[in-house]
């Protein structure tokens, strides 16, 4: 096919544009308007025009858009002390994507290895299924092959275990601990994978990970690119675990929607990074503090309950619908990060493809399953709407498939 733009082909896009948003609706250049179960991928984590987030940007706008960090921006200093406070850890470097979050966590956990004076520890262990973007570096600990095709030689240093799977995960650290030589600086991890599918870790493996990546020395780095920012119903996802992380990537929904990445670190790790050690011309800009600061100011305590009991409320439809059809043989996720896993006759694309035809946004995602990613503020008129809408999609996809077997 022959693209009609000079923008590269490097995404797969439906034809259709937006001009506007209000909430959780998407407004299309055509007029019509979309209920977004998509928010950009877990960006618009406040949906679209919401007040609090237009003011804080438009004052800063008038203000001052750009400073190099060879001064002290005290917008940085004020997102950075909430973080902090808000996560338990100590230190925050900004960037401004998911990848570069991820990336700079991998580095700070080797050079924290590199201070402390292990200076072959350099390996990091991620999950299998998982995605940590699409860097050079980050498409080694990403586990998708298909991503890395043509992009060869990936480089050293990464690994992967079964998900979920905490006996092999402890016998690989155990025995790269004992072997003499150990090289494992760090094991990276979602609490739920996103693009892997909205696969939750099973119960406890993040407690049981704290506690052996402790016994055998290693770091372990929290990926909430995706499921953190309140996704999950709390901050950080992995608040209910009761486990700190040594480093915590953020991302996507940090700004709700303005771009920004950010890396919270433990004072032990954050002290390896030395002046000159690791940068970013744009990160910590101070539209994105601005932006990050009025986004963490209206996800309080209040606001993740309320969101808590609307995420139950969507599961118990949801759980309706797949008592109902059997296209649906798994919803699993957390919070609003909601994965509907299909039966092998239906696609992703083409659940999603008629959603789209029924004016609702949804994401496709690994292991054949359709990801529901509202803002964390949509009203329960909009859930109820959009439950409505994927019975009709189901039934009409349903009907197809049965018409294809005949
Ligand atoms: C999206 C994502 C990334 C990469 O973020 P980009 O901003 O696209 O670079 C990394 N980790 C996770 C878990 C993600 O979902």
């Amino acid at each position: 096919m022959t693209s009609t733009t000079a923008v590269m082909g490097n995404y797969g896009r439906a034809d259709l544009a937006f001009s506007h948003g209000e909430g959780s609706w998407l407004i299309s250049t055509d007029g019509d308007r979309y209920l977004d179960f998509a928010t950009g991928i877990a960006v618009n984590t406040l949906g679209h025009s919401h007040p609090k987030l237009v003011d804080a940007l438009t004052r800063q706008a008038g203000k001052l858009w750009h400073v190099s960090n060879l001064y002290n921006i005290p917008e940085q200093a004020e997102l950075a002390q909430i973080l902090a406070k808000r996560s338990g850890l100590d230190q925050v470097f900004f960037c401004n994507s998911g990848a570069e979050a991820t990336e700079a966590a991998v580095k700070m956990a080797r050079r924290a290895m590199h201070h402390m004076g292990h200076h072959n520890r350099h390996k990091i262990l991620c999950a299998e299924g998982a995605f940590h973007g699409r860097t050079i570096a980050m498409l080694a600990a990403t586990d998708r092959p298909a991503f890395r095709e043509g992009f060869g030689p990936m480089p050293d240093g990464f690994g992967h275990f079964p998900f979920g799977n905490m006996n092999a995960l402890r016998d690989q650290l155990i025995s790269d601990a004992e072997s003499g030589a150990p090289e494992i600086a760090a094991v990276m991890v979602e609490s739920v994978q996103g693009e892997g599918g909205a696969r939750p870790l099973p119960d406890g493996f993040l407690a049981e990970l704290r506690a052996v990546t402790n016994e055998v020395g290693c770091l372990l780095i929290a990926d909430e690119v995706q499921i953190g920012v309140g996704r999950s119903g709390h901050l950080f996802s992995f608040e209910p675990s009761g486990i700190k992380p040594d480093i915590i990537a953020m991302a996507k929904g940090l700004a709700g929607g303005f771009p920004i990445g950010a890396v919270i670190a433990t004072e032990a790790v954050g002290s390896a990074m030395t002046p000159g050690s690791h940068g970013s011309t744009f990160g910590g800009n101070p539209l994105a503090m601005q932006a990050a600061c009025a986004v963490l100011d209206v996800l309080d305590a209040d606001f993740l309950a309320d969101m808590r009991s609307r995420s139950a409320m969507l599961f118990a439809e949801l759980d309706g619908l797949k008592q109902k059809h059997q296209a649906i043989i798994e919803i699993r996720g957390n919070g609003f990060l909601i994965g509907l896993v299909l039966a092998d006759h239906l696609t992703p694309l083409d659940v999603m493809a008629a959603c789209r035809a029924h004016h609702m946004l949804v994401v496709p995602a690994a292991a054949n399953t359709v990801r529901l990613l509202p803002p964390l503020n949509v009203r329960t008129e909009d859930i109820h709407h959009a439950v409505a809408v994927l019975d009709t999609v189901l039934s009409a996809c349903e009907e197809k498939a049965s018409h294809n077997h005949d």
